[in-house]
C-alpha cells in the first residue's frame, strides 16, 4: 500500500460517513473526454452556454449535430472501476449522498442510489416550452431520421455527449422540435451561464451538515457549482480530502489529497472500507429541468 492510500484508509477510519463529489476524472476510463487538463485548463474551447443555445438556431442546429455523433459513445459508456468503487462504499454505508458533476449517468448504472446529478443527465431532453421530458435516445432516433447523411460522419468524442465536428454547413442540419408543443428541445444538463436548480444543491448541503467529511474524487472543482461545497464543509470545519491527479482549486484548503488514478485510489478504498454498515444511505430527489 502507498502511503497515500494508507492516509486515505486512516482517513476514512477517523471520518465513517461522507458526501462523496464526483467529476469528469471518474469517467475518462469510459472513454467519455474531460475538459480540463492537469493544471486545470480548458483543453478545448469552452463548451456550450445556455444564452448561446437558446438564442442562436445556428448555434442549435451545430449543437445537436455534434451531440448526434457524440451520442455514439455516450450511450455506450459503462461504469468504471471508480463508479464500481463507490457503488460499493454506498453500500457498506459509507456514503451519507453521491453529488456528481458529470451528465452521463454512470453512477446509476453501477448502482449508487440517491445520487444527485448535479448538472443534470444526457440522456434526458427537455422542452423549454412544456416542460415535457423524454428519453435522448428517441430523439436521436428523430435525428438520424431527418439527418441520415450525417449519420456516416466521423468525429472525435468529445466532453458531455458532444463530437468534434467541424467544417460543416450546420445550417442543412435539420432540428425537430417538442413532439407535443413544437417548443424548443434541450439536453436536460446545465450549460455554462445556467443555473444548478436550488434544490439540487440545498439537498447536498442537508446531506453535507449531517456527514463526517466531504470527499471530492476525479474533479479539479474550477466550476464553482462544486467548488461551493468545499467552501460549505470548510466553513463546518468539516475535512475535505480529494482523489485527483492534478492541480485542483481546492489544494490550499484540503485535509488531504490523493494524487492516484481515481479508479484504483478508490477501489483500495473500497475494500479497506467493508466493515458493518451504519444507517442507510439518504435518498435524494434531483427536480425536472
Ligand atoms: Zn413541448
Amino acid at each position: 500500500m502507498t502511503d497515500a492510500q494508507a492516509a486515505l484508509h486512516g482517513f476514512a477510519q477517523r471520518h465513517p460517513r461522507w458526501v462523496v463529489l464526483t467529476g469528469a476524472g471518474c469517467s475518462t476510463a469510459a472513454g467519455i473526454p474531460d475538459y480540463r487538463d492537469a493544471s486545470g485548463a480548458w483543453k478545448r474551447s469552452e463548451p456550450m452556454r445556455y444564452q448561446v443555445f437558446v438564442s442562436d438556431a445556428h448555434a442549435r442546429q451545430r449543437y445537436w449535430a455534434r451531440s448526434m455523433l457524440g451520442w455514439r459513445t455516450m450511450s455506450q459508456a459503462r461504469p468504471t472501476q471508480a463508479h464500481h468503487a463507490l457503488a460499493a462504499l454506498g453500500a457498506a454505508g459509507r456514503i451519507a449522498l453521491l453529488v456528481t458533476q458529470n451528465v452521463d449517468g454512470l453512477h446509476d448504472a453501477a448502482g449508487s442510489l440517491g445520487v444527485v446529478d448535479l448538472h443534470g443527465r444526457i440522456d434526458t431532453v427537455c422542452c423549454l416550452g412544456c416542460g415535457a421530458r423524454s428519453p435522448r435516445a428517441v430523439l436521436q432516433q428523430a435525428l438520424l431520421l431527418r439527418n441520415p447523411g450525417w449519420a456516416a460522419l466521423h468525429a472525435r468524442s468529445a466532453p458531455d455527449g458532444d463530437a468534434d465536428l467541424a467544417q460543416q454547413d450546420f445550417t442543412q442540419f435539420d432540428v425537430p422540435g417538442c413532439g407535443q408543443c413544437g417548443g424548443m428541445l434541450k439536453p436536460d444538463v446545465v450549460f455554462f451561464g445556467e443555473t444548478v436548480p436550488r434544490e439540487r444543491v440545498a439537498s447536498v448541503r442537508a446531506a453535507l451538515a449531517q456527514a463526517d467529511a466531504l470527499l471530492v474524487a476525479g474533479s479539479s472543482l474550477m466550476v464553482y457549482s462544486g467548488f461551493r461545497f468545499v467552501e460549505d464543509a470548510v466553513a463546518a470545519g468539516k475535512p475535505v480530502v480529494v482523489v485527483n491527479q492534478g492541480r485542483t482549486r481546492a489544494d490550499a484548503v484540503l485535509t488531504l489529497k490523493v494524487e492516484q488514478e481515481v479508479g484504483q485510489a478508490l477501489a483500495a478504498l473500497a475494500s479497506h472500507c467493508s466493515m458493518p454498515a451504519p444507517p442507510a444511505q439518504t435518498a435524494a430527489h434531483p427536480v425536472a429541468c
